[in-house]
């Protein structure tokens, strides 16, 4: 007989270099796979991001119901709450002439046959009705009350199991309440998860040591999710509820312990490579102490100290500078340029926006004049002829310092001697990225610079590869910016205040989340907007930026604006990151519900850079909750953005803080911080000391794969 394949392969010889295909393991199977799912529960399944069968084992409830008492209609006694299990007798509608009430009655029996009757009466509904035929089988839960002679349940819960009895349908115990989605039954989601767990539990792995779950009396990973799927009769609900049970925990122990685990692996890459041991730097360090006008404060002197430590050593630097906006960042990034420039090496230095860059690349002309040290920028707007020539100085010249966007990773970018690597406002940059970066020198030290206030809890969690250095004391003189938040029926008094600090020769920004209109979110825009505002401002020049705008076209607009040349800057947040114009004293932010207390912290940052007071308006236009109202008032009176990034991740959970796209934070399943800090410190104490141990993973071959697995599709920071 000729195989089937090769008579198909007649007709279509593509099939010929198809490569057989791996089976599917089967907890990566569809749920398809499941009896009963068939297409139409499977999208359910899937508008909840349960697409796979272990996506299914992993999808747990969200709440419990009690329902270990089941009474038997004979036992049934007034007063008591309680849920009975009953088979229909008979269902019918009934009229009260006297109240004029329509009613509708149902009459139980014990399923079993033993004596006794329980009416339940709805005045309204039930929900159903025509599923509720005789011999049905219900579950009722309510308060059993006596009306005339007859025991009697008022809008009772009701469960319609059927006709067939099936005990695992209405288990006695503590019964899974999962999240609910259009169209789906909490009774189905129970009768496919039960199956799930029945027929493929057992395939899963467990990804924690021994020890540990010993150490902490914890369950291995099938009894854990069974315990959470179906609890047993004699648990603890209120535990349960709060997912506090020791279930919960190693989950979320193995979560945090997987990230640490990874982190721990990759710090350990760092320690046993060898890079460059600089000189500490004479010449050039007494010449920009000259050059700047200022000294640096204690924090400032002390961060620097802690990079001298890590450059001059033969490591190889991975530090992380974390430092409120306005603390002084770049001047510390610039000291630690010139001890790789001193020595004769090349640095970089990149940051996410051309504005950005611009701004360094001039105060490091600043800083740096009288050494020269050849200053270069790589930006996406420049032309090929400046690129060419640019691109051609970094692969002969050194010392050499090289400012850029994005654009630095590209792979015709190479470079004579690269030493150190300086990245500004990290967290728009991915790991990969930066690792990119990094192949392109001979081990040169990194040094990453961040404003974000993360709180030193999330700092452990999203850099836990890194060294950290925190500066946390502002230049002398600065006052913090006077915080009010206003609402759309203040505007013209806003107005007036506003025109006062212009007729001061102060200037200002007016921040907007969108650039269009947008019908769906109901945002002013800065287009609709505009008009009004030239108008309120008459008399003062009045420019608007935006992301889309041509870089030229932007660096002048700022040119501009520095200079005092234009007085009221109309901006999406483009002027977030870094900007820096001490002449400006009043940020106003419109829509200001729409940021996290992190990002209007950083719009913040853009004043109060000078001597004079400045003013920060926050405009709430759509002032619907007090507790939005209360999130946005903790701006008057907190002024440190450590403090507020600890109020956002509170009131918004770790997912929503600063936005999960920009905080690049690990996406958790079922740990949350900062509640489970403290389970997050044990993971990572006990990572750290496993892969010190054992840095091969052998004692963990299941995490061990699948953290490779993990690291092929995403970065693991
Ligand atoms: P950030 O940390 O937000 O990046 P910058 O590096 O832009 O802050 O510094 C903010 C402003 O403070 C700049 O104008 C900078 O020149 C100034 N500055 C930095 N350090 C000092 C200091 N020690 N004394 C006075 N001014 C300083
Ligand atoms: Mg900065």
């Amino acid at each position: 007989m000729v195989p089937r394949r090769l008579l198909f392969n007649k007709f279509n010889t593509n099939n010929l270099k198809t490569a057989p295909t791996e089976p599917i393991p089967d907890l990566q199977k569809s749920l398809r796979y499941i009896k009963g799912v068939g297409e139409y529960l499977a999208t359910l399944f899937a508008k909840k991001e349960v697409n796979t069968i272990q996506d299914a084992l992993y999808f747990l409830p969200r709440a419990y119901e009690d329902r270990r008492e089941i009474t038997p209609i004979s036992q049934l006694k007034p007063g008591q709450n309680t849920s009975v299990l009953g088979k229909i007798h008979r269902s019918y509608p009934v009229f009260f002439s006297r109240s004029k009430r329509r009613a509708h009655e149902v009459l139980l029996d014990d399923p079993d046959g033993v004596p006794g009757r329980l009416k339940l009466t709805w005045f309204k509904g039930p929900f159903q009705k025509e599923k509720l035929t005789e011999g049905t089988l219900v579950l009722a839960r309510g308060e059993i009350k006596i009306f005339r002679t007859e025991l009697q349940m008022v809008h009772p819960d009701l469960e319609i199991l059927g006709k067939k009895f099936e005990p695992e349908q209405i288990s006695k115990g503590i019964i899974p309440i999962y999240s609910e989605t259009l169209g789906l039954f909490q009774k189905t989601v129970r009768k496919v998860i039960r199956s799930v767990v029945n027929q493929y539990l057992y395939q899963l792995e467990e990804k924690l040591p021994e020890e540990i779950l010993k150490k902490n009396n914890w369950p291995s990973l099938q009894a854990a999710l069974r315990s959470l799927h179906f609890p047993a009769a004699d648990s603890d609900i209120a535990i349960l509820l709060e997912g506090k049970t020791p279930a919960h925990e190693r989950l979320i122990f193995e979560e945090f312990f997987s990230l640490s685990i990874g982190l721990a692996l990759k710090r350990r890459e760092y320690a046993d490579e060898k890079g460059i041991a600089f000189k500490k730097p004479e010449a050039t360090w007494a010449k920009l102490k000259d050059n700047l006008g200022f000294r640096f404060t204690g924090a400032q002197t002390r961060v620097v100290r802690e990079i001298l430590d890590d450059m001059t050593s033969d490591r190889i630097m991975h530090r992380l500078v974390q430092g409120d906006v306005g603390c002084g960042k770049t001047v510390v990034a610039a000291a630690a340029a010139l001890v790789a420039l001193e020595a004769g090496y090349q640095v970089a230095l990149m940051a996410p926006t051309e504005v950005l860059i611009d701004q360094h690349f001039q105060n490091f002309q600043k800083w740096f004049s009288g050494m020269d040290i050849p200053l270069v920028r790589i930006t996406g707007s420049m032309t090929s002829k400046e690129k060419k020539d640019a691109l051609k100085k970094l692969s002969e010249t050194a010392p050499l310092m090289v400012f850029g966007t994005h654009a630095l990773f590209e792979d015709y970018v190479q470079f004579k001697n690269l030493g150190l690597v300086i990245v500004d406002e990290q967290h728009r940059f991915g790991v990969r990225q930066r690792a990119a970066l990094m192949s392109k020198g001979t081990k040169p030290d990194v040094l990453v610079m961040t404003a974000t206030p993360i709180p030193r809890t999330l700092a452990l969690t999203l850099y836990g590869d890194l060294e950290l250095s925190v500066i946390d004391e502002l230049p002398p003189g600065r006052k913090p910016v006077v915080t009010k938040v206003y609402l759309e029926k203040q505007r013209s008094q806003l107005e007036t205040l506003i025109r006062k600090q212009l007729e001061k020769s102060s200037q200002a920004y007016i921040v907007f989340p969108l650039i269009e209109d947008s019908e769906e979110l109901k945002l002013k825009s800065i287009e609709a907007m505009l008009p009004g505002i030239v108008k309120a401002y008459a008399g003062f020049k009045v420019a608007h930026l935006h992301g889309r705008m041509k870089s030229e076209e932007k660096l002048q607009i700022l040119k501009d604006f520095k200079e005092n040349k234009i007085h009221v800057l109309v901006s999406t947040t483009v002027v977030e990151v870094g900007v820096d114009v001490p002449n400006a004293t009043v940020m106003v932010i419109e829509n200001a519900e729409r940021f996290g207390l992190s990002q209007l912290h950083q719009l913040r940052g853009r004043i109060g850079r000078g001597a004079d007071e400045s003013f920060c308006f926050l405009m709430a236009t759509h002032l619907g909750s007090a507790e939005i109202i209360q999130r946005l008032k903790s701006m008057e009176t907190i002024h440190d953005g450590f403090k507020l990034a600890e109020v956002d991740l509170e009131m918004r959970g770790s997912g929503e803080f600063l936005g999960t796209k920009q905080s690049g934070l690990p996406n958790f399943q079922m740990a949350s911080l900062p509640r489970d800090f403290d389970l997050l410190q044990r993971a990572r104490k006990d990572a750290f000391e496993l892969v010190a141990k054992d840095p091969e993973l052998k004692s963990i071959p299941q995490l061990r794969d699948f953290l490779k697995k993990k690291m092929e599709t995403v970065q693991l920071n």
